[in-house]
């Protein structure tokens, strides 16, 4: 697995950040989740999904029981956007070698929310025409299952949102962790 360097600089958004976050769990996982981006205590401690979202994620694996330990996690680009704003194409663009590397020989990719669905496939439309489908991405010249689901953040004022995501855990469990 490559990471960027430590003062990577391949986009803008190294100007503002104080950690680069790259991946934690098992990072020889068959199942990883990506999320979108770092947000603030994601770039104070160097660690996706340490803040709200993670609390949340963390809660909803624990009702499903699925160990947290036992995946990898990581996000579409590995700085803080400033402000928490939406992750540019050019700059997951320019992270997606890392991306790419971190995927490579995987059962299963989780993506979690739009961001992380639109990096890995392109598609623009609507989350309930795609949430929980069974589609392919390619990475690296190898077809790899990708399952489109919703982002943690998303779960906080939608009831579906979380019912959705939670049915994800479920077939992450079940299917590809022992
Ligand atoms: N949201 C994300 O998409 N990723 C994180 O690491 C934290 C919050």
């Amino acid at each position: 697995m490559i990471g960027p360097e430590k003062d990577c600089k391949l986009c803008d958004l190294c100007r503002k950040r104080t950690n680069l976050v790259l991946p934690t769990g098992d990072l020889d996982s068959p199942v990883v989740f990506v999320g979108e981006a770092p947000g603030e205590n994601e770039d104070l401690q160097g660690k996706p999904f340490v803040g709200r979202a993670g609390d949340i994620l963390n809660k909803l694996m624990e009702e499903v029981g699925l160990d947290r330990a036992k995946v990898m996690i990581t996000n579409t680009v590995k700085c803080r956007p400033p402000m928490n704003r939406v992750p540019m194409p050019e700059e997951m663009a320019a992270c997606r070698p890392f991306l790419d590397s971190e995927l490579e020989g995987r059962k299963a990719v989780i993506g979690l929310g739009k961001s992380a669905i639109r990096d890995l496939t392109g598609y623009e439309g609507s989350m309930s025409q795609i949430v929980n489908t069974r589609q392919h991405i390619t990475i690296n010249g190898k077809d790899i299952l990708f399952i489109p689901t919703y982002h943690p953040m998303a779960c906080v004022y939608q009831k579906v949102a979380r019912e959705q995501l939670k049915m994800a855990l479920i077939t992450v469990k079940e299917e590809f962790i022992r």
